[in-house]
């Protein structure tokens, strides 16, 4: 599985920083490959290319810009379960949800991007204006780990689609599903430097690309702390960055809910990827005068998350990414019991498989909203439960927070949830379990980020706008 180069110019290319990432599996602790760690001369050479491939991208018809992401479309899709078992390996996630929303999830991104690509926006008239959107140049794309496709899907899809041309720099936890996306670029034929992968450390390849001064725009999903970082390095030389960052997503649960399936739903929402999700519904806001019924019925669903080995058919969790990570985790949940919280289930001496970075999905009840584990970004299978009194004071918990990139509301009441739902401060609400949608757009208010990915918003995000006065 070892991969020894990088991609840019159309080729694979051999790095020319001499360091080297190894990638672990987090389920066996075994080292499975290793990837070059690439650095700023590598930037600089997949920069070079992206910036001589852009007027021809940029200039290319519609139609033909669309037919070489469908070519991509296929190629990757002709990969889907080496995809799903790459994921699977290197992340950890269950098989059927690496499958189902890891891969496929990507995959209708592209697409709806191709689409995109396909009919793009008219001119628009504005009296003696002509107003017109054309691609912001080449942009530098930072990934992170926890949905490792998708989160380079959410970037490149759109900018390809807007005429810009990428370099990309993937997560170094999870490096090996990029090799697999740039083998579909190279078999697709995607024109010589409009899509480069330089894999490293975030320090160097990272902090390399977001400083480049022909980086037109960083977009960056990752961290809110590297965010803040990736912002600094860009605004030397004001070029746009779109960040989606951190979350602490809260899940409200009124008096007149249907509990038994608002709880079934927040439960597998908090857990999925072990909860390594930064729309993740963590915090669990519940009506006090169902307060305790709630708690029976978390406990019982968790009762039904079986951990263990990602390619086992019966596993709803596995393990977190890391070692790292699961030390972090680890004690937050200990600062959580410190501060007053009460374990209801999972908790530091559940069992938990002799291999592998696994936490137990742990529930704590009883938190205070502003304590540390109802305020920070966990990123691990812990729930935080608080009750409240009336609606009123249910937004005042969930808006306390310096996050605002997701949430949900349950209630029998349309109107009523529609009302909570408009109070949110977060980029996104679910009401009743509502399904996710890859047209609308996503992205958070406050610390949870800028700008938009995902649908037209997402498009819009890689366009400069220019008036032309007749
Ligand atoms: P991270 O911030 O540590 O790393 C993200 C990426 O940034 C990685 O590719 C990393 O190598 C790179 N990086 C690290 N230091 C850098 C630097 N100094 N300059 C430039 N790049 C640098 O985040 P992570 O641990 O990979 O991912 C988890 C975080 O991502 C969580 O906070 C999660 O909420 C967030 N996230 C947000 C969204 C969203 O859409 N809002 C989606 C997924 C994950």
């Amino acid at each position: 599985m070892d991969r020894a180069h990088l991609y840019y110019g159309g080729q694979w290319m051999p790095p020319l920083g001499t360091g080297v990432i190894t990638v672990e599996n987090p389920t066996t602790e075994e080292v499975i490959a290793r990837v070059p760690a690439g650095d700023a001369s590598d930037v600089d050479a997949a920069v070079a290319s992206a910036r001589a491939a852009f007027p021809a991208w940029a200039g290319l018809a519609a139609a033909k810009r669309a037919s070489y992401l469908e070519a991509l479309h296929r190629e990757l899709s002709a990969r889907a379960e080496q995809i799903a078992h790459t994921i699977a390996t290197e992340l950890g996630t269950p098989l059927k949800i690496a499958s189902r929303v890891q891969t496929q999830l990507p995959l209708k991104v592209l697409e709806g991007y191709a689409a995109m690509a396909a009919a793009p926006p008219e001119p628009e008239v504005v009296g003696n204006s002509l107003i017109v959107c054309e691609p912001i140049g080449v942009v530098g794309a930072i990934t992170p780990w926890n949905y490792p496709l998708h989160q380079i899907m959410a970037k490149v899809a759109p900018a390809l689609a807007a005429g810009c041309t990428v370099v990309l720099k993937p997560a170094e936890l999870t490096p090996l599903v990029s090799y697999l996306l740039f083998d579909a670029v190279h078999a697709a034929g995607l024109p010589a430097g409009v899509l480069n992968l330089v894999t490293g450390e975030g320090a160097v390849v990272g902090a390399a690309l977001a400083a480049h001064p022909e980086v037109d725009l960083v977009s960056f999903t990752g961290s809110t702390a590297v965010g803040a970082e990736v912002s600094r390095l860009a605004s030397a030389r004001i070029a746009r960055v779109c960040l989606e960052l951190g979350g602490k997503s809260a899940n409200i649960i009124l008096d007149d809910a249907d509990l038994p399936r608002a709880v079934k739903t927040g439960v597998a929402n908090a857990f999925l990827n072990s909860g390594q999700t930064c729309t993740a519904w963590t915090r669990m806001l519940v009506a006090a005068s169902r307060y305790e019924e709630t708690l029976a019925l978390i406990t019982e669903a968790v009762g039904g998350y079986q951990m263990g080995d990602p390619f086992d058919s019966a596993t709803r969790i596995g393990p977190l990414v890391s070692a790292a990570q699961r030390e972090r985790v680890k004690g937050y949940i200990l600062r959580g019991i410190n501060d007053g919280a009460r374990v209801i289930a999972g908790g530091l001496d559940a069992k938990v498989p002799d291999s592998g970075y696994f936490v137990a999905p742990t529930v704590l009840a009883d938190a205070e909203p502003d304590s540390v584990v109802a305020q920070e970004e966990i990123f691990g299978p812990v729930l935080v439960v608080m009750p409240f009194d009336t609606d009123a004071e249910a937004v005042e918990i969930a808006n306390n927070s310096r996050y605002g990139l997701a949430g949900a509301v349950w209630s029998e009441d349309e109107e009523r949830a529609l009302s909570v739902a408009w109070q949110l401060r977060t980029g996104a609400v679910d009401i009743n379990g509502a399904a996710f949608n890859p047209l609308a757009p996503f992205g958070g208010y406050k610390q949870s980020g800028n700008g938009r990915e995902l649908g037209t918003h997402g498009l819009t995000e890689f366009f400069e706008v220019k008036a032309i006065q007749r």
